[in-house]
């Protein structure tokens, strides 16, 4: 495995490829099972394979986590090797973002709704970081996760409106046994946070259950969801999202058009995010890249 930190060692990696098969799974290191599975993804539909790991701090808003942020990069690599990943590029934030560096991606509705307003600029952060990689790497496809739903939808549209030429794979969220969703973010949480914070995806859970009987109602959906966030002190709720998978609108109309059930609680200081697709069978790699995916 390659490990480059620059641009041109990353320029020369790439053009000596012989392979147009080339997939690429972006992160921000201190890696997890959730990562993995995007980097077992593309090592199993491509015959060249390269993950980045970058703490971008552009997606990160003033006064948040930037600086405690979990970082192990030796580790990091030892895991990426051990899963087949051929290339890995480890910028530092001057080699991505140089002196002079002024140019950005603003994907505009769907980066404003959610995560978004709540956290000004994120989007732009990630779109612009993102659309580096793909320069840089140019990759048949890039792996994300639908742990970053939103994030997804941001991307996809971006893909679209400048016609960038490679595919989105989106693979399911990996859990841990409790349903907790894998977050390099998990480790802020205490003991006794941790033991509630499987509640986000029982709330899920319970939505998705209501759908399968047959509920279709978008105001009682959301509901059921936030009755169960909220039935726990611990827990604040910041918002219940059913939207269109695509254009992150809320709907109003019950319909059995596909729906994306997101939601955002905060645990102490901590957010922790979760989403699932409705119906409930879309919630793997096929229903997932086909409904968020290009
Ligand atoms: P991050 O390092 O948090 O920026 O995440 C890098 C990629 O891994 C993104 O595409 C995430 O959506 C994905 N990812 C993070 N956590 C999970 C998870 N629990 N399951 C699946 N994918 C994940």
């Amino acid at each position: 495995m390659q490990v480059v930190e620059t641009v041109d060692e990353l320029r020369r990696a790439r053009a000596a490829l012989r392979t147009r098969r080339i997939g690429l799974a972006p992160t921000m290191g201190a890696l997890h099972a959730g990562h993995m599975s995007l980097v077992e993804a593309a090592r199993a539909e491509n015959r060249f394979v390269i993950a980045t790991i970058f703490v971008n701090p552009t997606q990160f808003e003033p006064g948040t986590d930037l600086n405690q942020y979990p970082r192990d990069l030796p580790r990091d690599l030892a895991i990426l090797e051990a899963a087949g990943c051929d290339l890995v590029f480890t910028p530092t934030p001057e080699v991505v973002y140089p002196r002079g560096f002024q140019t950005t991606v603003t994907v505009s509705e769907v980066s404003q709704v959610l995560e978004g307003a709540r956290r000004p600029g994120h989007f732009q952060g990630v779109a612009t970081v993102v659309a580096k990689y793909f320069n840089l790497t140019q990759p048949k496809t890039a792996y994300f996760g639908q742990k970053d739903a939103q994030q997804v939808v941001v991307i996809r549209r971006m893909v679209r409106d400048l016609n960038m030429p490679l595919k989105i794979a989106v693979c399911p969220t990996v859990r841990e046994p409790d349903g907790l969703a894998m977050s390099s973010r998990n480790v802020y949480l205490n003991p006794r946070q941790r033991e509630q914070s499987a509640v986000l995806y029982r709330a899920l859970q319970k939505a998705a259950r209501a759908y399968e009987a047959g509920e279709r109602n978008p105001n009682r959906l959301r509901r059921i969801a936030r009755d169960v966030l909220e039935a726990y002190d611990g827990i604040a709720p910041e918002y219940v999202s059913l939207a269109h998978p695509r254009t992150l609108q809320e709907l109003n109309n019950p319909t059995d058009a596909p729906m994306l059930l997101s939601l955002a609680a905060r645990m102490g200081t901590t957010r922790l995010i979760d989403n699932v697709l409705l119906p409930p069978h879309l919630n793997t790699r096929e229903g997932l890249t086909a409904t968020l995916g290009v």
